[in-house]
């Protein structure tokens, strides 16, 4: 079992999302996170953890193998693209998500 973990510690947004993975299975994401509007917000996992500058300074979406942007259920998408989730009247999301395409190799790739 491979496993990580994002903490997401906005002004207003927070939350916990875990990744984990059994060997060549698919991975599963999971937690929650509250402080948004509600209604549907995109949810991507992005090259970079700099967060200094919002949005900014954290790169473009995860895509180690060079893919065009895309949909969950596309072959043709970055791996970072998982969607959109949807925040109930309480601004609060929870994440219950299981993707083929990011891997424990991306999450090697992340850690360095
Ligand atoms: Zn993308």
């Amino acid at each position: 079992m491979v496993k990580a973990v994002a903490v997401l510690a906005g002004t207003d947004v927070k939350g916990t999302i875990f990744f984990s993975q059994e060997g060549d299975g698919p991975t599963t994401v999971t937690g929650s996170i509250s402080g948004l509007k509600p209604g549907l917000h995109g949810f991507h996992v992005h090259a970079l953890g700099d967060t200094t500058n919002g949005c900014m300074s954290t790169g473009p979406h995860f895509n180690p193998v060079g893919k065009e942007h895309g949909a969950p259920e596309d072959e043709d998408r970055h791996a970072g693209d998982l969607g959109n989730v949807t925040a109930g009247e309480d601004g609060v999301v929870n994440v219950n998500i299981t993707d083929s395409q990011v891997s424990d190799t991306h999450f090697l790739q992340l850690a360095l």
